[in-house]
């Protein structure tokens, strides 16, 4: 293809409809047709990224190999497509003012007034196109976060509808996806709020192309047509995206509606070659007919909230499905479990989770359950924070470490088996300043760890500051708990094992970021594996 196509996804009426696993469900639609395709999210919060946000205000914080922090649609984007992204998947509001005000600083803009169009709108299109032009992709997605009609999303709107204007409507396509709510008491859908937001949208001189609309029931052709006609659409670019048992069936569902070929249509391409989905619906045939099934724990303290542990979520669903597993998650908040009740919430599950996290809120908690695994021989997965907790109890348990902790719970610590790494000790400002995105690392052989790979060279993304404390490897090493994975160029510790344990490995880095359908992650695979024998 000669030039890069530029489809811009928008969303009305609510928020959380699906956007993100819309844009990856065609994305990978058009990936199947043989098209490169990225996907890229604008988020209109002022943050610079989401790295300093609370996962309760949104969700996990998703990293790229190459440590940007992210929105986690960007985690959806690379477990549709089996393709990594970057810092240039995601702009956010703060990243483009930086930006600009940089410019200002420097003296780019000659003396002229800064303002939001044009320096603003010239910005945000730079982002958009840079990605499109760097690595030559046939298709770039750009997912608007936030609904049309947000004071915050209008410079984005703004840009984007200068983009058609500027790279012709074969280059440039506009997809608004929106909610037909269903009325209980006159049984009826109601097309209202479609209207109305398309309505907003046309306010800002953007016409969309195609309308997903997002239902709890089918849509009858009598409702297209009406949507279709009132709208100002085609017919067939009303694309019905019913509620689904499972996100990775809505590709297929897409698939059902033509949005490909719409799309392929809408911009003047090849539509004769068909979608290749073959290893997509194997997966899908595994995860909805699975052979067994088993209970696993999550001890984490954000489990009120799952959009918390995203990747971990569905690094399990990954995983369950190439063992042919039913997993069932049972979330434990770390704060509610200690001592005195950890037998009555854990007995009976074959697999523990601890989970990634930040300060000494649950930590005692999530102790606890690492012992419990420890001792019953229950198969354990500690992930960074799940790493540094079991590191800790083993002090604490085995080595008859008094006290020991992670200095960054308990700075006097008499036992500093997690500690700050030296160049992290100057730190003050928190964003962008841990220890970001891929890293190699190197396993030995002959361990759980190495079963799981099959390969010595590993690389996988990090998201902490602390570190498992060198000082103390030789105590370790004598009492069976062992690292296995070394970082070769710093000799961090990654990953610890207990080898007589039946499976205990604990990673200072993120697995589940890596996890996707094609490539279920083989740490989270063998983990579910050992759950189930
Ligand atoms: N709080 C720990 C650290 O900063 C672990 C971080 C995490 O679990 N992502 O090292």
């Amino acid at each position: 293809m000669s030039s890069t196509k530029y489809i811009f996804v928008t969303g009305g009426v609510t928020s959380s409809l699906g956007k993100g696993i819309i844009s990856a469900s065609l994305a990978k639609l058009l990936q199947a047709r043989g098209y490169s395709v990225t996907i890229q999210k604008l988020d209109p919060y002022i943050n610079v990224d989401p790295g300093t946000l609370n996962p309760y205000e949104h969700g996990e914080c998703y990293v790229t190999e190459d440590g940007a922090e992210t929105d986690l649609d960007l985690g959806h984007y690379e477990r549709f497509l089996n393709v990594p992204t970057s810092q240039a998947n995601n702009i956010t509001t703060g990243r483009i003012y930086q930006s600009v005000i940089n410019k200002e600083r420097r003296g780019d803009y000659l003396g002229k007034t800064v303002q939001v169009i044009p320096h603003i709108t010239d910005e945000i299109k730079r982002c958009i196109l840079l990605l499109g032009t760097k690595n030559k992709f046939d298709f770039v997605i750009t997912e608007i976060g936030g609904t049309v009609g947000d004071i915050e999303s209008l410079p984005y709107i703004e840009a984007v509808r200068q983009l058609k204007w500027e790279l012709g409507s074969f280059n440039t396509l506009y997809i608004h996806l929106t909610l037909v709510p269903y009325l209980q008491a006159s049984g009826e859908l109601k097309t209202k709020p479609t209207q109305h937001s398309v309505k907003e949208l046309l306010e800002n001189g953007i016409q969309p192309d195609i309308l997903v609309l997002r239902t709890e029931r089918e849509l009858t052709d009598d409702l297209r047509r009406k949507v279709a006609l009132f709208c100002n659409v085609d017919h067939e670019a009303v694309v019905q995206s019913i509620d689904v048992s499972t996100i990775y069936e809505v590709p297929i569902l897409m698939q059902k509606e033509k949005l490909d070929l719409t799309v392929l249509q809408k911009l003047r391409l090849d539509t004769n070659q068909k979608p290749d989905l073959e290893p997509w619906k194997n997966f899908l045939k595994k995860l909805k007919n699975p052979k067994t099934k088993v209970k696993i724990g999550l001890v984490g303290k954000y489990v009120e909230l799952p959009d918390a542990y995203k990747s971990i979520n569905e690094a399990i669903k990954h995983a369950g499905a190439i063992n042919e597993c039913d997993v069932e998650v049972k979330y434990i908040h770390s704060e509610n479990i200690d001592e005195t009740n950890v037998e009555k919430e854990l007995k009976g599950l074959k697999g523990l989770l601890v989970a990634p996290g930040f300060g000494d809120r649950g930590i005692e908690g999530k102790i606890v359950s690492v012992r419990y695994a420890r001792e019953n021989n229950i198969p354990f997965f500690g992930i960074c924070l799940g790493l540094q907790c079991a590191v800790i109890e083993f002090a604490r348990n085995v080595l008859h470490f008094d006290k020991a902790h992670s200095t960054e719970m308990s700075r006097k610590t008499p036992y500093p088996v997690i500690d700050l790494m030296e160049d992290q000790k100057g730190i003050t400002e928190k964003g962008g300043t841990m220890r970001l995105g891929a890293y190699p690392c190197k396993i030995s052989q002959g361990t759980k760890t190495f079963e799981a790979y099959q390969i010595e060279d590993i690389q996988e993304r990090h998201r902490h500051r602390y570190e498992f404390n060198n000082l103390y490897i030789d105590e370790y090493k004598k009492a069976g708990m062992v690292p296995v994975g070394i970082n070769p160029e710093t000799n961090l510790v990654e990953i610890m094992e207990i080898p007589s344990h039946k499976w205990f490995v604990g990673v200072q880095f993120h697995p589940e970021y890596k996890s996707t359908v094609i490539n279920p992650h083989p740490l989270f695979v063998n983990f579910i594996k050992a759950t189930i024998s």
